[in-house]
C-alpha cells in the first residue's frame, strides 16, 4: 500500500535525535525522472532496531500517512527497508517541531496560536471524515513548515507529522509519559483508539500551545493520579478557550464536543491585542 524506495538512494546527513523507539536523521532522496537527476531534502525516521517487532504498526503509521493528503498533513513519500533497518522517508520540515520552538520565541502573539489552533482543528477534521484515528497528537507531532512574517502578511504554517507506532503496543511507562496527552479511556483500553481519543489529545495540544509548549503537569511525580482523580489542566485565562479545552478533555466521552462544534467555537474566537475575545460568529445571530 505504499511507495517503497530503494536504499541506494537515500542518503543519511545529520542525525536530529530520537523519537519513541526511533532515530531520527536528516538526509536527501534521489529520483530519476526522465533520465534526469533530482534530489530532494528528506527526514529518516528509522525504527528503533531493539524494537522491530513493531515494524507492522510502523509501517500501518507510514502507510496511512502516504495515502492521503492534506495541506495540514504531512507528506510520507514511503518506506524503505534494507536487512534490519526499516526506514520511514518523510517530508523534511525546515523548524522543526512546534513544542521546541513554542518553547525558544517565547513571544509569539494570541493570533499566531489561535491561527495555529485553526490549523489543527481543519485536520482533525478532516481526518474525522476520512474514519482515521490519529492517536498520537501533541505539540512534538506538529512541524513548522513557515514562520510568520506580519510585515509581509504571512501566517504560520503547521502539518501534523505521523503517530509513529500504535500505543496498543507500548509499554506502560511510555504510556505514562503521554500523560496528559492521552486520552484516559487509552490507559485501561490502549487498543480501542476513537475519534474521542483524538479529541482530548487536541484539547492538551491546544493548551500546550497557549502555554509556550511548556508540558503540561511536568511538575507532578504521579501522573496517573491526575487521572484517577478526574483533575483537569490549569484553566486558560480566557473563557471561551478555557471553556472549549475542558469540554474537549472531558472524562465523559459523550461531552467531548464534535469536529463542526471546535471549528464554530475557535471561529467565534478572535483576538485584540494580546487577548483572546469572543464575538459571535455572524450565522449565529
Ligand atoms: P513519536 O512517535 O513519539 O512522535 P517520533 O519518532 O515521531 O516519535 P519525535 O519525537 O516526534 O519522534 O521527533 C523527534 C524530533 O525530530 C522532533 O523534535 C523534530 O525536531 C524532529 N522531526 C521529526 N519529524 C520531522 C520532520 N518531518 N522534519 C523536520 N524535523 C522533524
Ligand atoms: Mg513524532
Amino acid at each position: 500500500q505504499f511507495h517503497t524506495i530503494k536504499y541506494e538512494d537515500l542518503k543519511w546527513d545529520e542525525s536530529l535525535g530520537q523519537g519513541s523507539f526511533t532515530r531520527i536523521f536528516k538526509g536527501e532522496k534521489t529520483d530519476y525522472r526522465d533520465g534526469e537527476k533530482h534530489t530532494t531534502e528528506v527526514l529518516l525516521k528509522e525504527l528503533d532496531p531493539d524494537h522491530k517487532n513493531c515494524w507492522e504498526s510502523f509501517f500501518e503509521a507510514a502507510s496511512f500517512m502516504s495515502q492521503i493528503s492534506h495541506k495540514h498533513l504531512l507528506h510520507v513519500y514511503g518506506v524503505s527497508v534494507h536487512g534490519d533497518k526499516n526506514i520511514m522517508v518523510q517530508e523534511f520540515v525546515k523548524h522543526g517541531a512546534l513544542d521546541l520552538y513554542l518553547k525558544r520565541e517565547k513571544s509569539l502573539s494570541v493570533s499566531w496560536k489561535l491561527n495555529v489552533a485553526k490549523q489543527l482543528a481543519c485536520v482533525l477534521n478532516f481526518l474525522e471524515e476520512q474514519s482515521i484515528i490519529h492517536g498520537n497528537i501533541c505539540a512534538k507531532n506538529l512541524l513548522l513548515v513557515r514562520e510568520e512574517d506580519p510585515s509581509q502578511g504571512i501566517s504560520p504554517f503547521i502539518k501534523l507529522s505521523d503517530p509513529g507506532i500504535n500505543v496498543a503496543m507500548l509499554g506502560k511507562d511510555v504510556i505514562m509519559h503521554r500523560i496528559p496527552w492521552i486520552a484516559p479511556e487509552s490507559l485501561a483500553a490502549p487498543d480501542n483508539l476513537t475519534h474521542e481519543c483524538d479529541k482530548w489529545s487536541f484539547g492538551a495540544t491546544v493548551w500546550e500551545i497557549f502555554n509556550n509548549g511548556n508540558p503540561p503537569l511536568q511538575a507532578l511525580n504521579s501522573k496517573e493520579k491526575f487521572y484517577e482523580n478526574k483533575q483537569q489542566l490549569p484553566p486558560s485565562q480566557w473563557t471561551e478557550l478555557a471553556d472549549l479545552i475542558g469540554q474537549c478533555m472531558s472524562y465523559d466521552l459523550a461531552f467531548r464536543p464534535s469536529c463542526r462544534s471546535i471549528i464554530r467555537q475557535l471561529n467565534s474566537l478572535v483576538t485584540s491585542g494580546n487577548n483572546v475575545i469572543f464575538r459571535l460568529a455572524q450565522d449565529d445571530h
